[in-house]
């Protein structure tokens, strides 16, 4: 059985890859074992991802078909929906490890830096429940943080987006809260950086990884 230090072992090895520009002959070859997936899959890990085009899981972490359960929405938010999707997975699968995968230059959180600055009149209701996810993980930066480099308070609003959102999943699901006081589940919070291409985890790794 996989375990989450497994798995988190694997996402690892897979964006130094990435980062390094070479792909493992697993992921190349993924596409023509097809037929080995039509019974089932046991995806290794759940990511919880940005749409960002920059930003495709699978690319990143080299991993090929039926490797990873990915949900992906801007802004990396949680909802109903995600929270599901990841009880989902969790309860097929047995996956043992979720990761929030925020990334720097994120759109979204910029979109909720701009609008608490200067509120705008007449952005979508949908939208407008994307930047009312991301609000409450950042409004508090605008405070203390550093609101005149515009750069080093974005990078921290990302991190805290993922931090929220982590939480959220720790503690929005008693199905996920069990796993997670059994040690059958992980969720961690990870960044990857547009800039090297590397992820890095910062959330919620415990003292063995
Ligand atoms: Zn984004």
């Amino acid at each position: 059985m996989t375990t989450a230090r497994d798995a988190l072992e694997r996402l690892r090895e897979g964006n130094r890859r990435f980062a390094a520009g070479v792909r493992s002959l697993d992921t190349l070859t993924s596409q023509t074992r097809r037929s080995e997936f039509l019974a089932g899959q046991k995806p290794f890990a759940v990511i919880l991802g940005c749409s960002d085009s920059r930003v495709p899981v699978e690319l990143i972490f080299d991993q090929g078909l039926g490797d990873l359960f990915v949900i992906r929405v801007a802004g990396n938010i949680v909802a109903a929906s995600q929270i599901g999707s990841v009880e989902f997975a969790a309860a097929q699968f047995a996956t043992p490890l979720v990761v929030v995968l925020g990334h720097t230059r994120c759109g979204a959180v910029q979109a909720t830096l701009d609008e608490l600055r200067r509120p705008s009149e007449n952005q979508s209701r949908n939208l407008r429940s994307i930047v009312d996810r991301i609000r409450p993980a950042v409004e508090g930066l605008l405070e203390t943080g550093p609101n005149r480099d515009h750069e080093a308070l974005a990078r921290r609003a990302v991190r805290a987006n993922v931090r929220v959102s982590a939480n959220f999943l720790r503690h929005g699901s008693p199905i996920l809260e069990e796993l997670i006081q059994s040690d059958k589940l992980l969720v961690v919070g990870a960044e990857y950086a547009l800039e090297t291409g590397r992820v890095e985890f910062f959330d919620g790794l415990p003292a063995f990884i």
